[in-house]
């Protein structure tokens, strides 16, 4: 018999089966019949979105994802609860043209959304891939690929014009260039359309540097009208963020004071810079669980790092709490993990509030997010009847996720 030789040096116990075998402890009990198909959809490739940076030039390739079937499922959903809404309207007061205005693109979105966040995603139950995303001819790439379900925090987050945002967990920066199309788009595709560098090739040579100069005060004035804090822990992650701002962000915003790039311990917040934001994102490590059963490579099931894994719950407690310290009176915190485990999630959240309450004397509040899953429902698989918060399970049809979120606000 020939003896492999990769066998020996081999993990007796992969980490990916110990969460196999974990999970399927834990989650039978917790999603009863719900489990043996979250647990194969889990154990299959799972499902990207294209998240479209508004900074690039992106007529190109959108009309090219969507001769091949992809949909931005955040305005087609909207649009089509629209005309929904527009269709009872008509049927009840009989007259459709008084009412076209609900459909108008100004207010597509509805209020507790955030704006201009515009995913690519292909249809339920086709499984094709997305290329990779190449640059634009200013050098920034015109889409990022990710969980598509991993917009959804960012969506519910509601970032409006002129918000501070600070966002706690940031690497390797998905959300984070969520947050920043929220603002963004406006000024800068207007910055676009007019093409400088082309157009002044006309121009002679001290009008185009004074206009120039105008265009690049004006872009990076007014360009992104709020304010975004992206933090996180390591080092050698905050510099993955880097990078990805760097290939999907202009220079000028990245340069600019609209943008702090910070590597703090975000347990601390609360001490350093508390009722301060208007939204903040506390996006925490947690126990990954796809890419526990399906990776071995910094695996948190890998027996050297049971502690850590036993001592997350705490974690996530305390940079729930330092989140909710660093929101504004009224402001409004998401919670959000990749995660199944109800330690994980809802007991947090429950926990959180509770201490919230009694130890720094804030109350929260928590927002219902059924209308956001109702009007996802089709995008999304969500899990039914939670206490708190709401879940996206993994679904071979629809095979996003898991992302559990739960949106609080503060009441003083
Ligand atoms: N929001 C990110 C995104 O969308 O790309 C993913 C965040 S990931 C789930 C969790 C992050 O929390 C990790 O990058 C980790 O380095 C960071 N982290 C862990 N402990 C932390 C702490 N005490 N303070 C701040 N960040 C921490």
């Amino acid at each position: 018999r020939v003896k492999t030789k990769w066998a020996g040096s081999l993990p007796k116990y992969p980490p990916t089966n110990l969460a196999l075998q974990h999970f399927d402890a834990t989650y039978k009990l917790q999603l009863g019949r719900e489990w043996p198909s979250v647990r194969a959809s889990m154990l299959c490739e799972q499902k990207y979105g294209a998240l479209v940076n508004n900074f690039a030039t992106t007529e190109g390739f959108m009309a090219h994802l969507q001769s091949q079937g992809c949909q931005d499922f955040v305005s087609c959903t909207v649009r089509e609860g629209a005309q929904e809404r527009l269709q009872t309207a008509a049927s009840t007061h009989g007259n459709t043209s008084s009412l076209e205005s609900v459909v108008d693109d100004q207010d597509i979105v509805p209020s507790g959304l955030s704006p201009n966040i515009k995913c690519l995603v292909f249809p339920r139950g086709d499984i094709s891939r997305f290329k990779p995303s190449r640059p634009d001819k200013y050098g920034l790439l015109g889409y990022y690929l990710m969980d598509a379900a991993s917009i959804l925090p960012a969506l519910a987050l509601d970032v409006q014009e002129g918000h501070t945002v600070l966002d706690l967990c940031a690497a390797p920066g998905g959300k984070a260039l969520a947050l920043l199309q929220t603002q963004a788009i406006r000024v800068y595709q207007i910055y676009m359309r007019y093409e400088p560098f082309t157009s002044l090739q006309f121009c002679p040579i001290n009008y185009s540097v004074k206009l120039l100069f105008l265009m690049w005060f004006l872009f990076v004035k007014y360009c992104f009208s709020g304010f975004l804090c992206v933090n996180d822990i390591s080092a050698s992650r905050t510099l993955r963020l880097r990078r990805v701002l760097d290939r999907y962000v202009p220079k000028g915003l990245l340069a600019g004071d609209k943008l702090r790039i910070t590597s703090f311990d975000g347990r601390k917040w609360g001490e350093i810079e508390r009722d301060t934001f208007d939204r903040v994102l506390v996006d925490v490590p947690c126990t990954t669980d796809r890419h526990s059963v399906m990776e071995e490579e910094n695996n948190i099931f890998n027996r050297a790092r049971t502690k850590e894994r036993q001592r997350l719950p705490q974690l996530q407690l305390e940079l729930l709490l330092a989140g909710i310290q660093a929101a504004c009176p009224g402001g409004v915190v998401l919670y959000s993990t990749c995660s199944l485990s109800q330690l994980q999630n809802w007991y947090v959240v429950d926990r959180a509030i509770h201490l919230a309450r009694e130890e720094l004397g804030i109350s929260l509040q928590v927002a219902d997010l059924r209308p956001l899953t109702q009007l996802f429902k089709d995008t999304f698989n969500f899990a039914p009847d939670l206490n708190l918060g709401q879940l996206v399970l993994p679904h071979l049809t629809a095979n996003f996720g898991p992302i559990y979120m739960c949106k609080l606000q503060r009441l003083n």
